[in-house]
């Protein structure tokens, strides 16, 4: 009897035993369907053997081998690496290789044979297409022309003939030469790009990683595109890792424009799960060539797998915030390491982490060092005092002329806070009572239609009340300033201006963001306020103006990482200005102008900050001079989260002794966010300047953690955390 071993994704180090029944072809990676108690789950094999120590009568059989091709070995390697080095259950680990769950939408098409309209002229084509009569009148235009539509023969198409060759490129079925967006032909890499794509290019089957240094705008996503294009003429599948789903759609353009006749999936978690599957298919099958994807996508199957791109690099949003607390990133060079292939790490202002490794070799560093439009000069910085903004509207004097001078010239601006809702308080003028949030110890933020109060931590929602509960005054005030708020200054101040705000409470609807974006790009905005969701990747020629409100409250957090995001934000939301050939201008408010952060900005120097800063963290001795992880607790009751950390805290100084491990071990404090959704929390920090220490320490611990014996309290290990809160 064969019996296979498979990884189900629960909250265990254990794996799960079931024999096969005959007629399966099981291999190893496989992904099957088994009971589990009383419900049915998706879990991968990782092992077949002949015998297992379960008693025979509790054996049960495999329900269902999927129809889906077995997870490669680097991508379960990829996945059993993570579940070691981020000490989270192996199973969990592999979910994040699989596709999600649900039947596999009958496949209506053979991709294995596109109609291929550039193969000497033999068609074969779906019967489902060829009914259609679109799709016979785009064949009898298309196929007296030969085998290959050129561009003008796509612009002499009608725009309906053209949707549907868009749709039919879409889906795999036909490659066709699109003209490039200038329709002058081939974008010319500048000598900078160009060198940068043939270090990229000659590092072709053997594991190089690069840093890609080059400011907003200097076309590091044309050399990404460039030497995808390379990967895949030689066979090879690319994976283009993104930090924003936001950002997919512009990129899936440019991409269409750049590789022509490249398969392109995208895989994200906010594409409904039949399209995700569907994706992931075509990628593991190999039928992709180019895979476009966020965090997850770096678990892709990629069976011709012979380049990865991480774009903008330094991005947040590529570690995991909980279950499997990953860091995209990292994992990325892990596995091109593993495959022996080149990884290219992209960024205007790469991670300090990343910045080491370049400096000390161990990244080879490429650098765009202009703009890659020759017209676009980088924007001029401004500092105009914060304090000076009026009270109630917060925009300083000089943001509000240089917004209306871009009114009058019909340029657009954008203004940028890091806070949504109204207000980030609510407070009585009389006895100082601030609104508080009853199940976190947080301030809730006022928000406007719908009026409410709100815990952006744990979603609790109130009602405003009418006068102060504490001492019954009526004059309660909001304090600070939130997206809502400056929309409604600006619309006060500004009545003819055509407005929009863009932030989460905004952007919920799946297209509303493409729909900001279009408006924006079709000249029928004239500003925009908005939260970092507004800091990346968008191109519009007619920005001119970016006003930049609250960035000083980043200067002077406790979380060391603070100052290198906000150095990140600034030059993101910097390069949004003045992209082609109207010159931009940034004004920043702020009361500490001379700030090493803001004098760097304003030199567009980001190496002299990273610099500083590198050597701010080695006296520190914090990353990337040393290795961190967080152990967290949180329970009802604060004596017991108290208690479990203590007792961890004494293990893990006596693991530390009798394993001669150089690792600190802090005394636990209470967490910066004290209390969160009812639950009290509390933090041990662990660091050591050898990660393998760190490591050993942390393997000898993880099982108390797992199996914390009061199961009240919830510990959570998060190796390498992006922030100490
Ligand atoms: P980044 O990814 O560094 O922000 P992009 O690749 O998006 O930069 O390029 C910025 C702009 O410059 C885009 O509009 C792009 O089409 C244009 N561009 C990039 N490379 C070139 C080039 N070699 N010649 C002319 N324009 C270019
Ligand atoms: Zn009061
Ligand atoms: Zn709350």
């Amino acid at each position: 009897m064969t019996i296979a071993r498979v990884a189900l994704p629960v909250a265990t180090a254990q794996f799960f035993d079931y024999w096969v029944p005959s007629g399966f072809e099981l291999r190893v990676g496989a992904i099957v369907r088994v009971p589990l108690a009383r419900r049915r789950v998706i879990g991968v094999v990782v092992e077949l053997l002949e015998a297992t120590p379960v008693a025979p009568e509790k054996l049960v059989p495999i329900e269902e081998l999927l129809a889906l091709p077995p997870l490669p070995d680097d991508v379960r390697e990829l996945a059993q690496f993570v579940a070691s080095y981020y000490q989270a259950p192996p199973g969990l680990a592999l979910a994040l290789a699989t596709p999600p769950a649900g039947t596999s939408p009958t496949r209506t098409r053979d991709p294995a044979r596109p109609l291929a309209l550039t193969d000497e002229g033999r068609v074969t084509l779906p019967t489902a297409l060829a009914r259609a009569p679109a799709a016979r009148a785009l064949l009898e235009r298309l196929l007296p022309e030969g085998a290959v539509l050129e561009p003008e023969a796509l612009a002499a198409l009608a725009p309906h003939l053209r949707r549907v060759l868009a749709h039919w490129r879409r889906d795999g079925l036909v490659s066709a030469r699109v003209p490039r967006r200038e329709a002058e032909g081939e974008l010319r890499l500048n000598e900078a790009q160009a060198q940068a794509v043939a270090s990229i290019d000659a590092a072709h089957g053997r594991f190089a990683p690069f840093l890609l240094q080059g400011v907003t705008g200097s076309g590091k996503t044309e050399v990404y595109l460039a030497a995808a294009a390379s990967a895949v003429a030689a066979g090879g599948q690319a994976l283009l890792l993104v930090p924003e789903i936001n950002l997919t759609p512009q990129l899936v353009a440019r991409v269409a424009a750049a590789l022509p006749h490249a398969r392109t999936a995208t895989l994200h978690s906010a594409l409904p799960d039949g399209e995700r599957r569907a994706n992931w298919e075509q990628a593991a099958r190999g039928e992709a060539d180019l895979v476009l994807g966020t965090r997850l996508a770096v678990f892709a199957a990629l069976p011709r797998l012979s380049l990865i791109v991480v774009d903008e690099e330094h991005d947040g949003s590529y570690k995991q915030h909980d279950g499997v607390r990953y860091h995209a990133r990292d994992a990325a060079v892990w596995r091109a390491h593993r495959l022996g292939i080149p990884v290219v790490l992209g960024s205007a202002t790469p991670s300090l982490e990343s910045y080491a490794h370049a400096r000390a070799g161990r990244y080879a560093r490429l650098v765009l060092e202009r703009r890659a439009d020759p017209r676009a000069a980088p924007p001029a910085i401004r500092f105009v005092p914060a304090r000076d903004a009026g009270r109630d509207d917060g925009l300083a004097p000089a943001l509000m002329a240089a917004i209306a001078a871009r009114l009058e010239r019909g340029e657009q601006s954008l203004v940028f806070v890091n806070r949504r809702g109204f207000a980030p308080s609510l407070k009585c003028s009389a006895c100082g009572w601030e609104a508080g949030c009853p199940r976190c110890s947080a301030r809730l933020t006022s928000h406007r239609a719908p009026m409410a109060l709100v815990c952006h931590h744990c979603g609790h929602r109130e009602r405003v009340p009418r006068a102060c509960p504490s001492c019954g005054n009526v004059d309660l005030l909001p304090l600070g300033h939130g997206t809502q708020r400056l929309e409604q200054a600006l619309a006060a101040a500004f009545p003819g201006a055509r407005i929009a705000r863009v932030d989460r409470d905004t952007t919920r609807r799946r297209h509303a963001f493409a729909d900001m974006r279009a408006r924006m790009a079709g000249n029928e905005l004239d500003v925009l306020v908005g939260t970092q969701m507004l800091a990346k990747g968008h191109d519009f020629p007619r920005l001119t103006l970016v006003g930049v409100l609250g960035a000083d409250n980043a200067l002077y957090s406790a979380d060391f990482r603070a100052t290198e995001r906000l150095a990140a934000l600034l030059m993101q939301v910097a390069g949004r200005a003045g992209r082609a050939e109207l010159p931009g201008e940034v004004i920043v408010q702020t009361d500490f102008p001379d700030h090493p952060l803001y004098r760097a900005l304003v030199r567009h120097d980001y190496d002299t900050f990273a610099l500083d800063l590198l050597g701010e963290r080695e006296a520190c001795g914090l990353p990337p001079f040393s290795h961190l992880a967080l152990v967290s607790a949180e329970a009802h009751r604060r004596e017991e989260v108290d208690r479990a950390l203590d007792e961890l805290h004494a293990q893990a100084l006596a693991e530390c002794r009798e394993a001669g491990l150089a690792v600190d071990v802090f005394t636990p404090v209470v967490a910066p966010l004290a209390r969160r959704a009812g639950y009290e929390r509390s933090q041990m920090l662990l660091r050591s300047a050898q990660r393998a220490e760190l490591q050993r320490l942390l393997a000898a611990i993880a099982h108390r953690v797992a199996a914390s014996p009061q199961r009240r309290v919830r510990l959570a290990i998060d190796v390498d955390p992006a922030a100490l809160a």
